[in-house]
């Protein structure tokens, strides 16, 4: 079975501003990586449809939606916190880059295929449930989760959150879900300054200082990461994969290496090996610096394509 790549060209119509870290480059850079490796032919290629609002109101309350869907501007942007902002595509790329969760989970459920990436943006992690925050406007990964849950009457999903940030939004919406378990590792203190202090025995927030590096960050899997998951049996794994910790990232500081992206996949595999029928649904999140980023992204997907 291939890596299903699920994507829409819509999601590269969503623009800040000129000089926003979170750019339609990084679709462009990973896809042309893939392009250059010849990956795409090797992958099962999917176009994600729009999210209903159905998918949206598992995880955002009704209220927020209307909001979004009504402060969408037809020219300029408007700006839904400091780093957010949205332009007269954005809500368009946000629903594709929720469908893709939807498409992907269900390619995985009905076995169409062992595992997906979802290459789509903004990011989704750090929006809650009524709220847009860094990057973020709707929550992808926890609308696949949910998803998932009930579509597929699963019991138990656990979500593997590696970018340089804490995905409080992903935490907020499930912290109270006895079905989900979230493992998350952070650069900490940094943003969104939360996480450090409300670990649980299903929100497995493992904060890592600054310049941590490769060794610290796999020590901080191994220990924190394989025995939870050990214990909770999931018998789904989504990724936040974000590719922010990257040393060469100009956002953060984690220092991990391009390595470190193949192992923690191949960490994900294992689990999921073990407990979940091999099922992971992966999901773009952060990644700034545009050749490391492809060169991270690529790292993963490979790995999760067995080539
Ligand atoms: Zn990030």
């Amino acid at each position: 079975m291939t890596t299903a790549l699920v994507s829409h060209p819509d999601t590269l119509l969503h623009v800040m501003d000129g000089k926003h870290p979170e750019s339609p480059a990084r679709i462009t850079a990973i896809m042309d990586a893939l392009a250059e490796q010849h990956l795409i032919g090797k992958l099962q290629r999917h176009e994600a449809p729009q999210a209903t609002d159905t998918d949206l109101q598992r995880v955002h309350d009704a209220a927020y939606i209307r909001h979004i869907r009504d402060i969408a501007p037809r020219a300029g942007v408007v700006r839904l916190d400091p780093d957010t902002a949205m332009g007269p595509m954005s809500l368009t790329a946000c629903l594709h880059a929720t469908g893709a969760l939807i498409k992907a989970t269900d390619l995985v459920m009905q076995k169409q295929t062992e595992n997906a990436f979802c290459c789509v943006r903004p990011p989704g992690h750090h929006a809650g449930k009524a709220r847009a925050a860094g990057f973020c406007i709707f929550n992808h990964i926890a609308a696949g989760v949910a998803y998932a849950l009930e579509t597929y009457e699963l019991t138990r999903v656990a979500i593997l959150d590696f970018d340089v940030h804490h995905g409080d939004g992903t935490e907020d919406i499930f912290k109270s879900d006895q079905r989900v378990m979230l493992c998350s590792t952070f650069q900490h203190p940094f943003y969104p300054h939360r996480g450090a202090d409300t670990r649980t025995d299903r929100m497995i927030n493992v904060p890592l200082p600054a310049q941590s590096g490769s060794q610290a960050f796999r020590e901080a899997v191994l220990q924190n990461f394989a025995p939870a998951l050990q214990r909770f049996r999931p018998q789904m794994l989504f990724i936040s994969a974000g590719f922010d910790a990257h040393e060469n990232d100009p956002l953060a500081n984690l220092q991990l290496s391009t390595d470190d992206y193949r192992w923690i996949t191949q960490f994900a595999m294992s689990v999921a090996a073990r407990h979940a029928e091999k099922r992971i649904v992966s999901v773009l999140e952060g990644g700034y610096h545009l050749s490391s980023l492809a060169q991270s992204a690529t790292a993963h997907i490979r790995t999760l394509a067995g080539l």
